[in-house]
C-alpha cells in the first residue's frame, strides 16, 4: 500500500507519464500504417516492459503483497529519485513532441516519415529510450522494495539491447547517408562529446 511521500509522488509521475504517452498515441492513431518491421520478438518483450513497468508497481502501490521484499533507502534517494522522474516525463514529452507523427511503438516507417534530427534529438539519436532509463530509475530510487523498484530496469533492458540495433539498421536503409551522418555527429543515449 502506498505508505510514504515517495510511493505517492512514484504514482503522481507514474499517471503523468501515462497521460503523456495516452496522448501522442492517440494523435497517431489515425495515421496510415503500412506493415511494421517488428519480428515476432518485439511482441512479448514489450509485454515484459508493460509488466515491470506497469503492472508490479500498481500491484506494489496497491496491495501489501510485495512488502515482504521493502527495503530502507535514505530520504536523500528518494528526493533525488524524484528529481530524475521529473527529467524522465519532460524527455518523455520532448521527444514525444519532437517525433510527432513519426512515433510508433514498434519498428516501422510511415507513410511520409521525415528524419528528426533536432530538438531533443539534436545531441542524442534514442532520446525516448533515455527517458525509458530514467523513469526506471527513478523507479528504483522511489520504491524502496527489490521486485518492485528493479522490476522496470530489468525488463526494458533485453527490449532496449534488442531493438537499437534494429532500429538503427532500418533508419539507415531508409534514410541512407542522412542517417549515417546523424549518426556520426550524435551518441544513442549519450551526447557524442569527441570527434
Ligand atoms: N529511438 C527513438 C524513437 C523511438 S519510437 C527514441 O528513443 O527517441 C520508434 C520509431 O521512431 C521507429 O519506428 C522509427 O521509425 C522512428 N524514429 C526513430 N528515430 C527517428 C528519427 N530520428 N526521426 C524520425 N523517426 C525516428
Amino acid at each position: 500500500m502506498i505508505d510514504n511521500t515517495f510511493e505517492s509522488i512514484f504514482l503522481i509521475g507514474f499517471v503523468t507519464g501515462c497521460v503523456i504517452r495516452a496522448f501522442y498515441t492517440k494523435r497517431c492513431r489515425r495515421d496510415r500504417i503500412p506493415a511494421s518491421r517488428a519480428d515476432w520478438l518485439e511482441w512479448p518483450l514489450i509485454f515484459l516492459v508493460f509488466i515491470g513497468m506497469q503492472v508490479i508497481p500498481i500491484i506494489y502501490l496497491f496491495t501489501s503483497w510485495l512488502d515482504f521484499a521493502d527495503y530502507h533507502l535514505p530520504a536523500g534517494g528518494g528526493w533525488f529519485g524524484a528529481a530524475v522522474f521529473a527529467g524522465a516525463l519532460w524527455l518523455l514529452w520532448r521527444s514525444h513532441a519532437d517525433l510527432g507523427r513519426n512515433w510508433s511503438a514498434t519498428l516501422r516507417i510511415k507513410e511520409g516519415q521525415t528524419l528528426v534530427t533536432q530538438g531533443s534529438y539534436r545531441y542524442i539519436r534514442h532520446p525516448m529510450y533515455a527517458a525509458h532509463w530514467l523513469w526506471a530509475m527513478a523507479q528504483a530510487l522511489l520504491l524502496h522494495n527489490w521486485i518492485a523498484g528493479f522490476a522496470f530496469l530489468l525488463t526494458f533492458l533485453p527490449l532496449y539491447l534488442m531493438r537499437v540495433p534494429r532500429e538503427e539498421r532500418m533508419m539507415l536503409e531508409h534514410f541512407g547517408e542522412e542517417y549515417r551522418s546523424y549518426m556520426s555527429r550524435t551518441g544513442r543515449l549519450f551526447p557524442r562529446l569527441w570527434g
